[in-house]
């Protein structure tokens, strides 16, 4: 069977007698492959690896690493199509989602390819008399970046192209779900001349994370995935001095006003809370229309809509999404649904039991809709992350407001209006990290950051954009004075100022 290793040194290794984990096909639910789980020792060799390689690494100018990135970019352009079926293979999720996962990550390289300009520091000339005060920005040395099974491109990428962009070396730990991805991400930078050792990669679980946050000599960690274990990356790392960005879990809304176009309304939402199974932490898994004429429209659209929904395996290019991530996945959306309806929500369309025709060992699971979800309910307070719509009715703009606000998630919302005074009232007074406005999934673009608040992100600085560059520099400030040789200043006890 297929044994996903390692990748340290520019190479892939295995460690002799290492705990294995299994690699589902979803589609099938057969095991397909075997991931190799790193002890502390795996990780302390990919540490020291990193840590011989970078210095000569950070010394190279800027612009010729990124010339390694556009090399990289062109890479994955090349290999888009055999790396859209791996990943789907491992994930679950359909071709043409598969490729967009691997564009929004090739978009945070192609961001990254700018860097000589992006870390181009700040300058004043005369501060004082004869003083100039500069600022550059310079890399952390060994950083570290810890992923979530469901985007194993893209949020890799999010993280290792502005880390080693700035001059970083990387240890990234992949989900030990879809580990093969980022082993190829790492060949085509090695191909694209990126030096050994820049970039490793650890396979593992909590064990490797756990020796991650321990280890001295790694200075920054970047870690995306559910949020109790975000919190707790988040606070084991900064109790040892660790520079720590954590994002976590969600439960976007989707606000319906009743001016809303809504046959756009239910197309956009359809794909945003139904789209790679409902996978996403920024998927839409709660629509609100607002006022009960406009619940009494959209409904029945949402039916219909969800209905003509097509499920299929990932190679199906009809449909419109695929399996769930693994079997204990499966259960427990299964299980989220049969607590809404022991709450009392009203389930209006029912996908368990769905059974694909000559796959019937795929963790599949139909469209689910529910009506009458209360704010109450634990159904609607956690993240079920599967293909499960729950409508909550509001009777005004506000109480639509307060529903997202209130939530201990705030990741991303959207608002479907053509008002747009209503828009700008709602996008400035709602608390949560990202808005859309007739935009279902706001995952802001890569030279924007992205990032949520409350429960849905730890730490100050969001990933990519400018904030990805500043998490992974520090920045250092020079006052500088030359001495004019015919002028000597007196001692001086008090603090300096420059008046
Ligand atoms: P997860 O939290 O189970 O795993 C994330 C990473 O943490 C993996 O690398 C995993 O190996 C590791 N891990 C798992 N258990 C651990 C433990 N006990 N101690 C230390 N490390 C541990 O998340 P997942 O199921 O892979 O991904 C789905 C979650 O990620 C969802 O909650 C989703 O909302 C979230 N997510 C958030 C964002 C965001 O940017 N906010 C983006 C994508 C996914």
């Amino acid at each position: 069977m297929r044994q996903v290793a390692h990748f340290i040194d520019g190479r892939r290794q295995s460690v002799d007698g290492s705990r294995l984990g299994k690699v589902f096909d979803p589609n099938t639910g057969l095991t397909q492959a075997q991931v190799e789980l790193g002890e502390a020792s795996v990780v302390a060799a990919a540490v020291a690896s990193a840590r011989k390689a970078q210095p000569a690494w950070a010394a190279i100018n800027p612009q010729r690493r990124a010339r390694v990135l556009f090399e990289f970019k062109r890479l994955l352009e090349r290999d888009m199509e055999p790396l859209a079926h791996l990943l789907a293979s491992e994930h679950g999720k359909v071709i043409s989602d598969a490729k967009g996962d691997i564009q929004r990550g090739l978009d945070v390289v192609e961001f990254a390819c700018g860097i000589p300009h992006l870390l181009k520091g700040e300058y004043t000339e005369g501060a004082g008399p004869g003083i100039d005060v500069y600022s550059m920005r310079q890399p952390l040395g060994v950083v570290a970046g810890i992923t979530p099974f469901n985007f194993p491109a893209m949020i890799p990428l999010w993280m290792l192209a502005p880390a080693l962009a700035c001059g970083n070396a990387f240890i990234l730990k992949p989900s030990e779900r879809d580990p093969s991805v980022p082993v190829r991400l790492a060949e085509l930078l090695i191909e694209a001349g990126l030096p050994e050792g820049v970039l490793n990669v650890v396979q593992g679980d909590k064990v490797a994370v756990d020796a991650i946050l321990d280890h001295p000599d790694i200075r920054a960690v970047s870690f995306v995935g559910s949020s109790d274990i975000a919190q707790y990356v988040y606070q084991k790392g900064a109790a040892s001095g660790k520079r720590m960005q954590c994002m976590g879990g969600a439960k976007n809304h989707g606000i319906v006003l009743p001016d809303a176009d809504l046959d756009q309304a239910v197309a956009d939402i359809m794909g945003a809370a139904y789209g790679s199974a409902g996978e996403r932490c920024m998927a839409l898994p709660v629509v609100v229309p607002v006022g009960d004429k406009t619940a009494e429209a959209l409904r029945p659209r949402l039916v219909a809509a969800a209905e003509a929904l097509r499920v299929g395996v990932s190679t199906d290019a009809e449909a419109h999404f695929g399996p769930v991530v693994s079997a204990a996945h499966k259960a427990r959306i299964e299980d989220y649904i049969q607590m809404g309806v022991d709450e009392g929500a009203e389930l209006v369309l029912d996908g368990r039991g769905f059974s694909l025709q000559g796959s019937e060992g795929g963790y599949f699971l139909g469209p689910t809709l529910f009506d009458y979800v209360k704010p109450h309910m634990k159904s609607y307070q956690d993240e079920i992350f599967g293909p499960v719509l729950q409508m909550v009715r509001a009777r005004t703009l506000d109480e639509a407001i307060q529903l997202p606000s209130r939530h201990a998630y705030g990741n991303g919302v959207a608002i479907f209006t053509r008002n747009g005074e209503a828009a700008r009232d709602f996008a400035s007074r709602v608390e949560v990290g990202m808005v859309g406005i007739n935009v279902p999934i706001p995952v802001p673009v890569a030279y924007h950051s992205f990032g949520g608040w409350k429960r849905s992100g730890f730490g100050d600085l969001n990933q990519y954009g400018m904030d990805g560059v500043r998490f992974y520099t520090r920045v250092k400030t020079v006052t500088q004075k030359w001495p004019r040789g015919d002028v000597v200043t007196d001692q001086s006890f008090v603090i300096p100022t420059m008046s």
